[in-house]
């Protein structure tokens, strides 16, 4: 996966607004002791550590290399994108191993830990409730195929169900907006905003052909836990309030085999079957590999349009309601508009030159709007425009005065005992960038805070 922990102002920001702790600063060293930095540009920087569970690669070519070169040429820095200070074009170290495994949670954490005397793992089980009495957890009710099953809680429960199913399990459990609650039936015990403040990464792709022979990812070359991105570029649009210091836009670098040509297509999420023959599906899978091309994937990090997870029904196994309510505020079209314009720069620097950038047809079939237009590329951006699965904020933390706070900077979910969360679904507002890394930073940080509240 791509490895980035975000901009240090987002953590800054967080801090500003009630997370005491949560600063970059004081974060800094549990994204260090996370890592085992095996990128030789990297190796020896005071933002990375070798020795930790996450071993953390990159691997690029002549290509992605240009890529960086091109941000260059544009005015841009060339960034250790994991530093803090992210506003610039640089590598994307990824989270796979030398052997070119991923790296994952699991491989890194667990599979060394599974032989403890205290550590139990129970694959294929599903909590449906946290059994709570007087506001203080007693157990945690859950399903496997042998049946439902308890397990009493002397301590602490920790929810890391994810930032859809985090709530769902929070509100089955009578953790959660009251009216919302009463609707199902679930006495509510705490009445918090659980499900609310739900953001998520909205992405458009932009493909460009390149030079026939230029080296790309041919699903061989390239270590098989890899996702293909080689680069990244963190900028402002200059939309955003100018006080915030974060960057508010991304671009991701991969260069692969795709259905490039000139009479390409340039999406490859298809939503309205009438444009079904214009995909290339009237095509060999080989012929529609052939080509080699770069994708520029534009992506807004500060969404405006805000979503919500709600209860479908009390049953744990009905999946909950997710609303992401993409693209609702006009302004985050906008900003994607800006990251799109940005990706055509880049392919037009002298960096890029060589490998003769070609941008496949970034319009819709049946538009009578100019390409470049903002009438055309909104057209695009509405129909085009995919997640990246980068879903957070649903329990988020804050001051415990905060109205719209479920946990405290300390992760304890809000008037009730023995209860965290930990996961993504805590972030106040999401990072800029990839989500995985500042999951893995909250999981140690909260490992801590457990720590230093037992001694
Ligand atoms: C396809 C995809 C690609 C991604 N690529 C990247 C990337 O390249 N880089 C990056 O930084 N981020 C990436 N992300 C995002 C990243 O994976 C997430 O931000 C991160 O995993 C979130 O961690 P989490 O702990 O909040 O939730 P999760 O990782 O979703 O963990 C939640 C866990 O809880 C379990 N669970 C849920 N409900 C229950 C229940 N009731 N009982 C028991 N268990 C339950 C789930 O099975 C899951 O194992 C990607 C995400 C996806 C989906």
């Amino acid at each position: 996966m791509c490895f980035t922990r975000g901009s240090s102002a987002d953590y800054d920001s967080w801090a500003k607004a009630g997370c005491a702790g949560w600063s970059w600063t004081e974060l800094l060293p549990f994204f260090l002791k996370t890592e085992n930095c095996k990128c030789p540009k990297l190796v020896g920087s005071e933002f990375h550590n070798t020795g930790g569970p996450l071993t953390i690669t990159h691997r690029g070519t002549q290509l992605s290399d240009a890529f960086v070169d091109a941000g260059v040429e544009l005015g841009f820095k060339r960034v250790d994108v994991n530093s803090g200070n992210i506003i610039g074009f640089g590598d994307f170290p990824m989270t796979i191993d030398e052997d070119g495994l991923r790296s994952s949670v699991a491989r890194a954490y667990i599979h060394p830990a599974m032989e403890r005397s205290n550590l139990t793992v129970l694959c294929n089980a599903t909590v449906t409730k946290i059994n709570i009495e007087d506001k203080k957890v007693v157990g945690v009710s859950f399903r496997t195929k042998k049946g439902d099953k308890f397990v009493k809680v002397n301590k602490e429960a920790i929810v890391s169900g994810g930032s859809i199913n985090s709530p769902q399990i929070l509100m089955l459990s009578g953790i959660g907006p009251k009216k919302h609650l009463q609707q199902f039936g679930i006495d509510c015990i705490a009445d918090l905003p659980v499900g609310k403040n739900l953001q998520d990464h909205m992405s458009v792709q932009v493909k460009v052909s390149v030079k026939e022979g230029s080296e790309v990812n041919t699903g061989e070359n390239f270590p098989s836990g890899t996702n293909g991105v080689e680069g990244t570029a963190f900028f402002k649009t200059g939309l955003e309030e100018p006080d915030n210091d974060a960057p508010d836009m991304q671009i991701h670098f991969t260069g692969e085999f795709y259905p490039f040509g000139p009479d390409a297509p340039d999406i490859l999420v298809y939503k309205d079957p009438k444009y079904f023959p214009l995909m290339s599906f009237d095509t060999t899978r080989e012929e529609r590999m052939r080509k080699e091309g770069i994708v520029l994937y534009s992506t807004f990090l500060h969404p405006k349009s805000i979503g919500s997870v709600k209860l479908r029904s009390k049953d744990p196994f009905d999946p909950p309601i997710v609303d992401p309510n993409y693209l609702e505020n006009p302004y985050d079209v906008k900003a994607l508009i800006q990251g799109i314009r940005l990706a055509k720069k880049i392919t037009e620097t002298k960096a890029m030159a060589p490998f003769e950038c070609k941008i496949n047809c970034l319009k819709m079939p049946d538009s009578t709007h100019d390409e470049w237009s903002d009438e055309n590329l909104e057209e695009v951006v509405r129909h085009y425009a995919w997640t990246l699965y980068h879903p957070s904020g649903t329990c988020k933390m804050g001051a415990a005065e905060d109205k719209t706070a479920v946990v405290d900077p300390q992760l304890r979910v809000l008037g009730i005992q023995g209860l965290r969360v930990v996961d993504a679904s805590i972030m106040p507002k999401v990072t800029s960038g990839n989500t995985n890394a500042p999951c893995i930073m909250i999981g140690e940080k909260a490992a801590d805070m457990i720590k230093n509240d037992r001694q």
